[in-house]
């Protein structure tokens, strides 16, 4: 069972690990000497503002991905990275603190999946007086290049996937039904998802998944430089409802990201209300003013199984990385898939052996995350701890500390997702890091910070 010359692909998914699959799958046909025929079927519209063409994410892409992107020969266009993140502030209970990048290459890339907020066109020329926020979408850049390789988009949403004899069917509105030699389901989690396939193609229980809240506010260029500049904010703060939130400065607005429990809109007014939070915006602005609000389901598994035999999930709809860093995990499984598709054949003991074998270890990855959040959820109501972990920082943040960065680094790679959730445990179960940590936090004990102590803008 192997993709041959003139072989047709479906590749239901044109976010990002939809298109990293088609790129991917081409690149390697191509320069083995392999014509594919690769449809892309997505009804996205990714020019158009709002959720017409948005995936809906906080639009984080750590420093690793932009990295691995680049050794591939792919360059993120000004226009699509809104703003390079260079530092992140952490707030707690207990007080704040700021990390700059720990490495002096690291940067990540803050962007819109889509085309920029839903009013923001209305907004038109900012308050700077200068020209339009350009706002490129990240899926959409994909997408063409996905093109430029020789996929073909047919904008359109799948409505089932079946089976006759061994090959699967693709049916679509506006379509004749099309039989392919390889189906791929890149149709994320949110949605109908993977309800369109017919367990006679594919019998499967979906990723678990928990609801998120993404919200925009306007500042224009010159407001979000003032108060936010190359900062994302972190909130670690007890906030009802709220296990933790992201504040992300981008183009004009600054996008907000919570996770947490049983989240609305009330949640968000809760949340920006909050001291610490409201002290980061101007005095001026009308926080219960919001560009655009989605509610969206956010991965927490692994779909299982992940192929049949010409049939298989990739992405979000495969599995992801917890809380972060998702992106990183479409492309991972996209490069993966298309390698084992393309050069092992598309049987589902091939895909066993040759793909499979990445989900799980991000699965594996994410069981470990789990422990990781829950730490995380210890220090919010421990308040000697949190201290203690903002002791740590303040002290690794200054000249002296001589490049020691152990908790900057354990908290830069845990929020920005730069790296596995295994290496932040094994470094946090380092004696030397916990004995730093206990005695931070014995410290803080007997010198309580004073009013405004690690104040981060
Ligand atoms: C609130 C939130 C914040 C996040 N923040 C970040 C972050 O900061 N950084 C990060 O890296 N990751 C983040 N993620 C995760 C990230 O968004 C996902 O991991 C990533 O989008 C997965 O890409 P994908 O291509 O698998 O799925 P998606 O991006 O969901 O793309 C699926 C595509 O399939 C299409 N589709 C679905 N069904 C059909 C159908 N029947 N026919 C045709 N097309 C169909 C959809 O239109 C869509 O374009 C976040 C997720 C959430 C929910």
């Amino acid at each position: 069972m192997e993709l041959t010359h003139h072989s047709r692909v479906a590749v239901i998914g044109g976010g990002p690990a939809g298109s990293l699959t088609a790129y991917f799958m081409l690149d390697l046909a191509n320069r083995l000497g392999i014509h594919l025929n690769v449809d892309i079927f997505d009804a996205a519209q990714f020019t158009v503002p709002g959720p017409k063409g948005c995936n809906h994410c906080g639009g984080i892409i750590s420093e690793t991905l932009v990295q691995m992107l680049s050794m591939e020969g792919i360059n993120l266009p000004p226009e699509v990275v809104q703003r390079g993140i260079d530092s992140y502030a952490l707030h707690t209970d207990q007080g704040s603190a700021s990390i700059r990048t720990p490495l002096a290459e690291m940067r990540i890339a803050a962007l819109y999946r889509g085309s920029g907020p839903l009013d923001r066109i209305k907004k038109g020329t900012d308050d700077s007086g200068d020209e339009t926020v350009a706002y490129r979408s990240f899926d959409g850049f994909l997408q063409s290049l996905a093109v430029e390789k020789g996929a073909r988009v047919i904008n359109t949403k799948v409505t089932s996937v079946t089976r006759t004899g061994s090959l699967p069917v693709v049916a679509a509105k506006d379509m004749e039904d099309r039989s392919y030699d390889l189906v791929v389901g890149a149709v994320g989690v949110n949605g109908a998802g993977l309800k369109i396939f017919d367990p006679s193609a594919i019998a499967f229980k979906p990723p678990k998944t928990t609801k998120a809240v993404v919200t925009e506010i306007y500042l224009g260029r010159q407001e979000l430089a003032k108060h936010f500049g190359n900062t994302m904010h972190v909130v670690l703060a007890r906030i009802p409802r709220v296990s933790f939130a992201a504040i992300i400065p981008k183009g004009e607005y600054v996008t907000v990201v919570m996770l947490g429990k049983e989240l609305d809109r009330d949640t968000i007014t809760t949340f920006l209300s909050h001291p610490t939070v409201r002290a980061r915006f101007p005095d001026w602005i009308d926080l219960g003013a919001r560009s655009c609000y989605c509610r969206p389901d956010v991965s927490l598994g692994m779909a299982s199984p992940v192929c049949a035999d010409r049939v298989v999930l990739v992405g979000d709809a495969a599995v992801s990385r917890l809380y972060k860093d998702g992106n990183g995990a479409a492309y991972k499984t996209a490069k993966a898939l298309a390698t084992a598709a393309v050069i092992h054949g598309v049987s589902r003991d091939s895909f066993e052996r040759y793909y499979v074998p990445t989900c799980r270890k991000l699965d594996v990855d994410n069981t470990i995350g789990k422990s990781v959040f829950l730490t995380v959820d210890l220090f919010k109501w421990l308040p000697m701890l949190s201290r203690g972990m903002l002791g740590m920082v303040r002290g690794e943040q200054t000249p002296q500390a001589g490049g020691r960065m152990a908790m900057s680094m354990v908290l830069w790679d845990t929020f920005t997702g730069s790296n596995s959730y295994r290496s932040i445990l094994r470094r946090c179960l380092n004696p030397m890091f916990l004995a730093r940590l206990t005695m931070e936090s014995l410290r803080s004990l007997r010198a309580r910070p004073a009013a405004g102590e690690g104040e981060a803008r």
